[in-house]
């Protein structure tokens, strides 16, 4: 292990080989199109930056963060509260951050603090991803798909042919390397709307991601880090986050603020496209971990599933994908990008942060939660009824996403597990949903109640777009 303490100049990396120049031109000429369209669309408070260098300010904000993170150094991990990072993989990590900054060149129409935040997490999956390749397993019984496909890709690490628990057949896919990722070009938009979406233009893949749905995912597990409580263990000494469903009703009626925050989140969100409770505090301290592990892994979970899309869907490996296996139902691809989401966020988190599948996995669980909540609130808002019409006819439930996590950290991450052991991960594993979901119970009366007063939706629900895919 390279122990020399880091330093920003090792940071800058060479540009990646298999998009050229010219493609990547039109790449990013193609976002900032998609970003510029979005501008000023709703009343969102980000600062117009078009005067500055959005890319040189962008790059100034990483280098600070990681010139702080450097500081930290003790010799063999880097720290940042109670996390700690060793530092090769660290390393790793913000070369792939900077070599994003290097392909996207982030431009006007762009917030530099949300892309500096995007951008770490779609380093932390391109590092996690690099050297693995992709290989074929058998659908679990339980997760509910078209007849269509059998097979689903996971990923196998450099070492385990033919040794992934529950894998049936080969796949003659090469290992990740840094040109899969050399056309990739990550950025977020100003619309408040719940877009995370992937489309290819030449050899380039446009990923934007919208502030709405970053900003919502934040609020949200804002509002599950309030309801639940840091208590001691039997040991006296060490302390655990209680999720237990009986304490957050208990703390929910002593202090009803998390519903607050959701429900004038909502509101804000549907009737003025701001999607902002009215006061936005700072986490307290006591929130802060558990909050900070959520939005971490919810946020790198959306980017990853849109990973999912793009090694599966979009570019498409034709020599080794059978048509069988190519042309599947638009439920199954949703599937599939989860599956290599669930992979590339619990791989990362225990690569990358020292952080145990079951935990950033319930990051990726809140996340899907979160987006089909957002999906209730606004189909209250624009129709008076709970369902979510935009949604059911072509994307799986929560339910049934929930369900092929479980199938998936099974097979991945359990098999040396009996039941009893694995229903507690599990349970761990969705225990934000379950509080997440207590909340929404309070909230979702009130909008429904706004509603039925006649309250107009704000004009960005009116009109008709077909960018929300998650
Ligand atoms: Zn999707």
């Amino acid at each position: 292990m390279d122990t020399a303490k880091p330093e920003p100049s090792q940071l800058r990396s060479a540009r990646a080989a298999n998009a050229s120049v010219s493609d990547l031109d039109a790449g990013r000429a193609a976002l900032r199109d998609i970003q510029s369209t979005d501008w000023g669309d709703e009343p969102l408070n980000w600062a117009l930056l078009e005067s500055l260098d959005i890319a040189e300010h962008s790059q100034q904000l990483l280098l600070e963060e990681w010139s702080q993170l450097a500081q930290t150094f003790d010799g063999e991990y880097l720290w940042d509260g109670p996390y700690k990072y060793p530092v090769d993989t660290e390393r790793a990590r913000w070369a792939g951050v900077m070599a994003i900054l290097d392909r996207v060149e982030p431009g006007p129409y762009e917030d530099p603090r949300y892309f500096a935040m995007v951008a770490k997490q779609a380093a932390a999956i391109e590092v996690s991803l690099i050297g693995r390749s992709l290989v074929l397993c058998e659908l679990p019984e339980n997760v509910p798909t078209s007849a269509a496909i059998r097979y689903v890709p996971m990923l196998q690490e450099p070492g385990t042919e033919g040794r992934l628990p529950g894998c049936g057949r080969q796949f003659d896919w090469r290992s990740f390397d840094d040109g899969d990722f050399s056309g990739l070009l990550v950025g977020t938009t100003h619309s408040a709307r719940l877009d995370a979406f992937s489309t290819t233009l030449g050899k380039t893949v446009l990923v934007p991601l919208s502030a709405g749905i970053l900003d919502t995912q934040y609020w949200a597990a804002k509002a599950v880090a309030g309801a639940v409580r840091t208590v001691k263990n039997d040991d006296g000494a060490s302390y655990r986050t209680a999720f237990e469903e009986d304490v957050v009703r208990a703390n929910l009626a002593e202090d009803a603020s998390p519903v607050e925050l959701l429900y004038e989140t909502f509101e804000s969100w549907l009737y003025r496209g701001r999607p902002f409770p009215e006061v936005s505090e700072a986490p307290s301290p006591e929130e802060t971990l558990p909050l900070s592990l959520m939005i971490q892994y919810a946020k790198r979970f959306l980017l990853a599933h849109e990973y999912g899309h793009i090694f599966m869907d979009l570019l498409r490996p034709s020599a080794a994908w059978s048509p069988s296996d190519w042309i599947v139902s638009r439920t199954t691809q949703e599937y599939r990008a989860d599956l290599l989401g669930f992979e590339a966020v619990g791989h990362s988190g225990a690569l990358l942060d020292h952080i145990p599948p079951n935990i950033s996995l319930g990051g990726a669980a809140l996340a899907l939660r979160v987006y089909e909540i957002c999906d209730e609130a606004r189909s209250i808002a624009l129709t008076g009824k709970v369902e979510s019409p935009s949604h059911t006819s072509t994307h799986p439930t929560f339910d049934q996403r929930l369900s092929q996590l479980h199938a998936y950290y099974r097979r991945r991450h359990g098999s040396h597990l009996d039941q009893e052991a694995l229903e507690l991960e599990f349970w761990r594993i969705g225990a934000q949903t379950t509080v997440l979901g207590t909340i929404w119970e309070q909230v979702r009366p009130r909008l429904l109640h706004d509603q039925g007063a006649g309250r107009v939706p704000h004009d960005m629900w009116l009109q008709a777009t077909d960018r929300n895919d998650m």
